[in-house]
């Protein structure tokens, strides 16, 4: 077994963790496990529990593949695989989080996020603070006795605000919570979660790892101070994913570096191109440096991945639909990470308590996929021919 990934880069860990040929004929790949029951030789074995697969909810060399690369490239004690994004989410918050508990959470959150604090979240007895995701070290000032985690997640979602995680982290752990992070956005390539001072890192595996948009699945990579939780929690729960998702995912996590290269050069020339438009009022994207966290991004992270907003001047809200409807290569639709590029219209209005959004114009998300940006571009500038048409 390769153990010494922390010493190589980034890339040969994507090609290399979680591949062991010599376990299965020499074949490159893991094959799909798929199974349920797994027999012991005898009662003896069956007792001890000393067989390295034991039942399939536990454990299968399928998931184990992917829960290793992950190791790797998280630099993590630990990882457990959710059927979803959100369910990762979910899954570091309810590790380490429970009745009588206080969680702090960005108010640029992913909105199903918040809404399970909201929801399930306060029917199951904690209590959630949502903070201006800017507040950096000032997050002490919210902080209350059972204040069990902060919940981090940079850049924030349709808005891509920086966080300071280095200083939230030495705040919670200096008065005893934990540090969980959504770290879809830059992955480990970008961003080094449990190197920063997260806890526990959490990825929508659905976006770049899976890469294609044909899976969904989510991942929670633990450090030192939350493993155990994690692990426990993952065992009491039977969260699962099955054998076939967990390889589409290591299947894509292998070309992962290149395609995040591709999404971010190809996010900032259109990024580039959009702030030279008068009918532009704001591109927000954290590798430019007009974005108001630009330095902490250049401070923290290795790179930007394909995915940003831009608000466009004040219109009525036919102009921005005309401009949607039209588009040839950018679908309508949610999610993103795959190699098709996508947009949307969202309002940040309708998200958020600690903030306040008061841009005049529409905010536009868009996720710049693996096309040739000079196309990309050609159809963003049909669609604002037909946004100045209403007026
Ligand atoms: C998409 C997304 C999720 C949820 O992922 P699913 O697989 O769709 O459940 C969580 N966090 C962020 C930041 C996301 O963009």
């Amino acid at each position: 077994m390769k153990t010494d990934f922390d010493k190589l880069g980034l890339n040969t860990v994507l090609a290399h963790a979680g591949s062991h040929p010599e376990d299965h004929h020499g074949f490159v790949n893991p094959p799909i496990y798929r199974g349920s029951t797994v027999v012991f030789p005898d009662v003896a074995t069956m007792k001890s529990g000393n067989q390295r697969y034991q039942y399939g909810r536990w454990n299968n060399p399928s998931t184990e593949a992917l829960t290793e690369a992950i190791n790797a490239l998280e630099g993590a004690q630990g990882s457990v695989l959710c059927p979803s994004g959100l369910a990762a989410c979910v899954a570091a918050i309810l590790a380490v989080v429970g009745a009588g508990d206080h969680l702090l959470v960005p108010d640029s959150v992913y909105a199903p996020t918040r809404h399970f604090c909201d929801t399930a979240g306060k029917r199951l007895g904690f209590e959630t603070t949502y903070y201006d995701p800017g507040v950096g070290a000032g997050i002490e000032a919210l902080f209350r006795p059972n204040t069990k985690a902060v919940f981090t997640e940079s850049p924030g979602s349709h808005t891509f605000e920086i966080q300071d995680i280095p200083a939230i982290s030495e705040v919670a752990h200096r008065r005893g919570a934990l540090v969980i992070m959504d770290n879809t956005w830059a992955t480990p390539l970008f961003f080094k979660p449990l190197a920063m001072g997260v806890d526990l890192s959490v990825m929508a595996a659905t976006k770049y790892v899976v890469g294609h948009s044909d899976a969904l699945i989510g991942t929670v990579a633990a450090g030192p101070r939350a493993w155990d939780q994690l692990k426990a929690y993952q065992f009491q729960a039977g969260v699962y994913v099955g054998p076939d998702d967990a390889n589409l995912a290591l299947r894509g996590l292998r070309t992962m570096g290149m395609r995040l290269a591709r999404h971010q050069e190809s996010a900032l020339a259109v990024a580039r191109w959009l702030e030279m438009r008068t009918d532009v009022a704001r591109v927000i994207h954290p590798g430019l440096e007009s974005h108001p966290q630009h330095e902490l991004w250049r401070r923290d992270f290795q790179g930007a991945s394909g995915l940003f907003s831009f608000v466009t001047k004040e219109a009525p809200f036919e102009a921005v639909e005309a401009l949607l409807d039209g588009l040839e290569f950018f679908g309508l639709g949610y999610s993103w990470g795959g190699f098709e590029s996508l947009a949307m219209n969202v309002d940040p209005r309708k998200m958020r308590t600690a903030t306040k959004w008061d841009e005049a114009g529409h905010l536009v998300r868009l996720h710049i996929g693996l096309e040739d940006p000079v196309d990309l571009i050609a159809d963003l500038e049909k669609g604002f021919a037909r946004f100045c048409y209403v007026a």
